[in-house]
């Protein structure tokens, strides 16, 4: 799997999550052909430049890419909603070590200082909840619910325990929720992208289905977005809110048809 052959001036950066916005693990083949022949037919004529924007591991993400037989290789990847990889000449993902260092250093420190909110969190969630815990190596602190509607609850009790002045920061993707640091989400990722390749939120376009994408489904981070139709309502509000596209169709035909309405 390669890149397109890299345009002569990039005019646009393309975000897409993948699980839920590329990727439909129930559609065969899980993402649609004529997405990457828009994606061709981007780079041929509009000089585009795409990536995908997920919490998946890098590891995982490249899993994914497989499974879902992609034709070509993307030309950034932000993973685990924070850190950057590009991929080589021989198509594969390096860091970007500069950006990478600095969030896991600002994420460690943070998550240090800020042991005792986490405590007291873990306990509710524990105490009232039949949601994990989780904390390892990679991932640090995080919770994965039994339902939606758990999830909701939780964040609620998160909101009520964390000051809004603290840098801690949450990403949530349905059962699953990851602490980390304010500054490091979809949105600031995407941006550090954007300033890599010379290309501003004017020339930003992001979809995304979940929680943890709304931080990039945001005009100071791209002006053109757009959530499938599959997407939670709490990111439908937010996109329709800020004058982006709702796609009427799910994951990667939404993805198609809001490219269509973007650029076609
Ligand atoms: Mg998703």
């Amino acid at each position: 799997m390669r890149t397109l052959p890299p345009p002569d001036q990039a005019q646009w950066l393309l975000s897409f999550d993948f699980d839920g916005t590329l990727h439909d693990p129930a559609a065969q083949p899980p993402v649609i052909p004529e997405f990457f022949e828009a994606i061709q037919w981007l780079r041929a004529e509009k000089q585009a430049l795409w990536g995908i924007n997920t919490g998946r591991s890098m590891e995982h993400l490249v899993q994914g890419l497989i499974e879902s037989r992609f034709t070509i290789l993307p030309d950034f990847a932000i993973v685990r909603e924070r850190e950057i990889f590009l991929p080589n000449a021989v198509g594969r993902f390096v860091g970007v070590k500069t950006w990478n260092e600095a969030c896991d250093r600002d994420i460690a420190k943070l998550l240090k200082k800020s042991k005792r909110l986490l405590k007291k969190i873990r306990d509710v969630v524990e105490e009232h909840t039949g949601a994990q815990w989780i904390e390892q190596p990679g991932e640090p602190a995080g919770i994965i619910s039994r339902t939606e509607d758990e999830m909701a609850w939780i964040i609620e009790q998160v909101h009520l325990i964390v000051p809004p002045d603290s840098a801690l920061g949450w990403q949530r993707n349905s059962i699953y929720l990851r602490f980390g640091h304010k500054d490091y989400q979809k949105g600031s990722s995407l941006t550090a992208v954007g300033m890599i390749f010379g290309i501003g939120a004017e020339g930003i376009c992001a979809m995304g289905d979940s929680h943890n994408d709304l931080a990039m489904l945001d005009d100071t981070v791209a002006s053109r977005i757009a959530c499938p139709s599959n997407a939670v309502d709490d990111v439908k509000q937010h996109v329709a809110a800020q004058g982006g596209f709702l796609c009427t169709k799910p994951c990667s035909a939404g993805v198609f048809e809001g490219l269509a309405h973007f650029f076609g």
